[in-house]
């Protein structure tokens, strides 16, 4: 690692025990692929005897735990997604850090995990960030993925909430979701598979909704689709969301999004993209919408966008829709006016192009 970053790192708090030889000199930052990469670093705290303790920061490596840890049996396990991004005069933006923390504590709560402090949270994101900010692409659309974890470690095969927990933050060198221009993704209704329903875990973020999405995925992608687009589970016929991304509809003007009832993630780029529309004077519908209304609203001609949102992609233009062999076509080589300006702003945003008027940018 460079010879002068330990010494300004050193907190208090977490004790910071860097790599001796950086990986960074292989590396190519223009390159980086999508979340197989990791820094040399990762944040490390452990619960036990009823707190959290030992916060540090240590080489990215394996871990060792006995095949008996729970988190692996019973999938008390949850995550967060958020990116850095490096600006044109060397700072690095984290986008709504403290919006992530406190969906990481509601996921915590759900799951009965023991939540993590938001000062601690902060100060080890940003020790951790500014240790291995080397890591941080340069090229624009590229940034350092940030994934904080907390799992269960307990070490009996008996169900019960575990009463020791790890939390890891890792961080990992992203390319731009799309490599050349916004390709339109293809979605498609399953009519066999739910998400979430009323009730479930759908509404925060654990690593057992993702394992239960991935067959229904699967399906999909053999029939020529990108993702699935889920339907609420008890009538099978309001929109929900994409798993990966909320979903946004452009009709008649207005922009219309399922609202947050329990089944749906919270996504900050959804909240995000609210407000930006809502400054913009833009008529801003969270309501249920059926999928028969969207094929309405298409064959009228009044359907003019369709886009996801999330972390990974930002906006992500929707193409095509299929529901029971129908379909919609919107247009399937380029991105909506609306998703474009949406994605310019947010971009814009996080690489300090744009003056920030919400604070949603923590520089370190
Ligand atoms: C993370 C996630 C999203 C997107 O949330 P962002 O905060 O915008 O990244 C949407 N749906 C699900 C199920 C998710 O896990």
């Amino acid at each position: 690692m460079p010879a002068n970053v330990t010494s300004d790192i050193q907190t208090d708090v977490i004790n910071v025990n860097p790599v001796e030889h950086s990986r960074l000199p292989g590396v190519d930052l223009n390159n980086p692929g999508f979340g197989r990469l990791f820094a040399d670093h990762m944040f490390s705290m452990e619960y036990k005897d009823g707190q959290w303790q030992n916060p540090a920061i240590v080489p990215f490596d394996k871990l060792e735990f006995m095949p008996s840890l729970t988190a692996l049996h019973y999938g008390q396990s949850i995550f967060e997604g958020m990116k850095a991004f490096r600006t044109d005069d060397g700072t690095i933006n984290i986008f709504r850090p403290e919006k992530h923390h406190e969906r990481l504590n509601k996921s915590c709560r759900r799951l009965c995990i023991p939540e993590i402090d938001q000062d601690l949270f902060m100060e080890a994101l940003q020790t951790l960030v500014k240790l291995d900010r080397d890591w941080v692409p340069e090229k624009k659309g590229n940034a350092l993925y940030i994934r904080p974890l907390v799992f269960g470690t307990d070490t009996h095969i008996s169900v019960s909430e575990a009463e020791t927990y790890r939390f890891l933050i890792m961080t990992s060198p992203v390319g731009a979701y799309y490599k050349e221009g916004i390709n339109p993704v293809r979605l498609m209704t399953s009519s066999n598979y739910v998400r979430s329903a009323q009730g479930g875990a759908g509404n925060v973020k654990t690593a057992g909704n993702y394992a239960a999405s991935l067959l229904p995925a699967k399906k999909a992608k053999e029939q020529g689709f990108t993702q699935v687009l889920w339907l609420d589970a008890k009538e099978h016929k309001y929109i929900e969301e994409v798993g990966t991304m909320n979903i946004f509809f452009k009709i008649d003007d207005r922009l219309i999004t399922p609202p947050l009832e329990g089944t749906i993630l919270g996504g900050i780029t959804r909240d995000s993209v609210i407000q930006l529309a809502l400054e913009w004077d833009v008529d801003v519908d969270e309501r249920h919408i059926t999928i028969d209304e969207l094929f309405e609203a298409s064959g009228k001609g009044s359907l003019q966008e369709a886009f996801g949102t999330g972390t990974a992609a930002v906006i992500s233009p929707v193409g095509r829709i299929n529901h029971n062999g129908s379909e919609i076509i919107l247009d399937e080589n380029q991105i909506g006016p609306f998703a474009q300006r949406l994605y310019n702003e947010l971009t814009g945003i996080q690489y300090g192009e744009v003056e920030d008027r919400h604070n949603w940018i923590y520089s370190v």
